[in-house]
């Protein structure tokens, strides 16, 4: 069985001030039925470890080389060092905007593992990708990119999220049908590379305008086991909602 994993992305938002004030107030929220945790700035990362008690806290970002002249870089030893347990890696926005590519992507997920840190390794295509029926070439090319040569047992405790490009921050979710045939790829291409036994156990999330009033039809889907959730993971009332949809 897999457990759910519902991770809140709040991408560049929240001073350490917010984000303690936010813990504090979910923390008494959570039950059992799955592992919630948040991705928090590096700012506030050092604080919302030490505030919280259930929730995982996850980075947004890493370098793969451990110290060195990367201005405005942070490494994976620094994560650790401050008690990290995820990070998300190769978020769309990263990959757009920061140059992110499947290689460096890899390389992030190799040291990661290796530091013990749980990868959250983000894939998905772009809106013209998908109106041109490029939507499963795309999941299997940035798999097998971003997680080649890594060992079946590591992928196996990964957590991937599927988050096509066209339903983030747009309010235009996937159906819940094509949110499971996709996370169905993400899987069938990790069954492909690693073997049944990861693919049965590597823990698959959807994203892209996730909310309280459509988490449940995702979660019913055999092939997802979460969500990676911006926007409705800002404020502590619909974190809350999605917390108790979820139970
Ligand atoms: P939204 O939930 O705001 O669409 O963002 C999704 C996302 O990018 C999570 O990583």
């Amino acid at each position: 069985m897999r457990k759910p994993i519902i991770v809140g992305n709040w991408k560049m938002n929240k001073t350490c001030k917010e984000a303690v004030e936010f813990i504090e107030a979910i923390e008494p929220k959570l039950h059992d039925g799955a592992t919630y945790g948040v991705g928090a700035p590096f700012t506030a990362l050092k604080d919302c470890v030490a505030t919280a008690k259930n929730l995982i806290i996850a980075a947004e970002n890493c370098h793969f080389e451990d110290a060195g002249a990367f201005t405005g870089e942070v490494s994976v030893p620094m994560l650790q060092e401050i008690g990290v347990t995820h990070c998300i890696i190769g978020h769309s926005e990263r990959r757009q905007m920061f140059n992110e590519t499947d290689e460096s992507v890899n390389k992030k997920a190799k040291r990661l593992i290796e530091a013990g840190i749980t990868p959250i390794l983000c894939i998905g295509e772009t809106e013209a990708q998908f109106d041109a029926g490029q939507t499963e070439e795309v999941i299997r090319s940035q798999l097998s990119g971003g997680l080649a040569g890594l060992c079946p047992k590591c992928v196996a405790g990964m957590v991937i999220a599927y988050e096509p490009i066209w339903a983030i921050g747009t309010g235009k979710s996937a159906t819940k049908e094509i949110a499971q045939d996709c996370c169905h790829i993400v899987r069938d291409q990790v069954r492909v590379m690693f073997g049944d036994e990861a693919a049965d156990s590597v823990r698959i999330q959807y994203g892209g305008s996730v909310k309280p009033n459509n988490i449940k039809e995702y979660m019913a889907m055999e092939d997802i086991d979460g969500a990676l959730i911006g926007g409705a993971s800002l404020k502590v009332d619909s974190f809350e909602e999605i917390i108790n949809a979820t139970r």
